[in-house]
């Protein structure tokens, strides 16, 4: 897949990204269309504490209704857009309406907060943190409740100029976490100095953290690392009890994947929240989430 090749960090052609392919024009014309007109929709997937088995807040992640593809994965056409100045518009749709649905959140005492992943090119965009705080003010939603997903490939890609706006965006108050750690290009360097809040480790190291020695080990160090750096340590793809225990073992700080919950459409969270086990953090006042 688009992701696997990029996580690889070797190009491998693929139609899909070749930005001379004409399969590649006309997807990209539809999603211009796609943004003016409705056919996106944002899905949240449940974030949940570890230590106090509390839900933390959810990721935002992207789906595309097309009109006659179906439903298309963001792997098919995020890396596209990145490719081109699409990524900027769609970005900003993704932020507007992650923002707003928290807002309504927390307007329902459901106070939770919200991950945005963010492109490369995005880290390229001088203006981000200006529009940033925008829309955090017209929808008057604390910076806090904020969270923004950064891979280590996109802040590797320049790093002193991610830096900058990276630390520009954490002065908002806004949280930031690398995700898919591990399969980039670390640098340790760059990392100490990353006004970043949490490293979320990959599902491909979790996905077989019981069977695969190797991974027990890279998935621990990692939990270790980022402790020992002050950060909070979040592991994605979680999909059964036994692996759950091992990274509470660990002592990761959280957990996100299909066991706990899968991504959804605002509708199916009640009734997701309400059979599950988990409370959620309140971070405005005292007052239980009525929801
Ligand atoms: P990611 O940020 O690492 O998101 C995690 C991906 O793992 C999501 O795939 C999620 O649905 C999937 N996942 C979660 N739990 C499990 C599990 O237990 N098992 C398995 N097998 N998979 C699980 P999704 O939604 O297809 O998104 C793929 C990638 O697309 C994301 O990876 C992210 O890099 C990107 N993406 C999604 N939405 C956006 C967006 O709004 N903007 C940008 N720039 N990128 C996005
Ligand atoms: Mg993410
Ligand atoms: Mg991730
Ligand atoms: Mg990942």
């Amino acid at each position: 897949s688009n992701a696997k090749s990029q996580y690889s960090g070797v190009a491998i052609y693929s139609p899909e990204i070749d930005p001379h392919s004409p399969k590649r024009f006309s997807l990209m014309s539809d999603l211009r269309r796609a943004i003016r007109e409705d056919e996106l929709m944002m899905h949240f997937q449940p974030k949940v504490e570890l230590h106090t088995g509390r839900l933390h807040g959810f990721e935002a992640l992207l789906r595309w209704n097309h009109p006659t593809l179906g439903f298309v994965p963001p792997g098919d056409f995020i890396p596209m857009a990145e490719a081109t100045d699409i990524i900027h518009p769609l970005t900003e749709w993704v932020l507007e309406a992650s923002i707003r649905q928290c807002r309504q959140w927390h307007q329902q005492r459901f106070y939770v907060s919200v991950a945005v992943n963010l492109s490369t090119r995005n880290l390229m965009d001088e203006r981000l943190p200006k529009k940033l705080a925008d829309l955090l003010t017209k929808n008057d939603l604390p910076a806090s409740a904020l969270e923004l997903e950064i891979t280590e490939s996109a802040i590797m890609e320049d790093p002193e100029r991610a830096l900058l706006l990276l630390q520009q965006i954490s002065d908002l108050g806004i949280k930031l976490s690398i995700d898919d750690f591990g399969t980039g290009y670390s640098s340790l360097a760059y990392l100490k100095r990353l006004p970043v809040q949490a490293l979320k480790i990959d599902y491909s190291f979790v996905r077989l953290l019981l069977e695969d020695k190797q991974d027990e080990v890279i998935v621990r160090s990692t939990v270790n690392l980022g402790h020992n750096l002050g950060l909070h340590v979040v592991a994605e793809g979680v999909e059964d009890q036994p692996t759950l225990d091992c990274l509470i073992d660990m002592g990761c700080n959280q957990a996100q994947g299909y066991f706990l919950g899968r991504p959804m459409p605002p509708s199916a969270v009640p009734e997701w929240y309400a059979s599950a086990p988990w409370e959620a953090d309140v971070e405005e006042g005292d007052l239980p989430p009525d929801f």
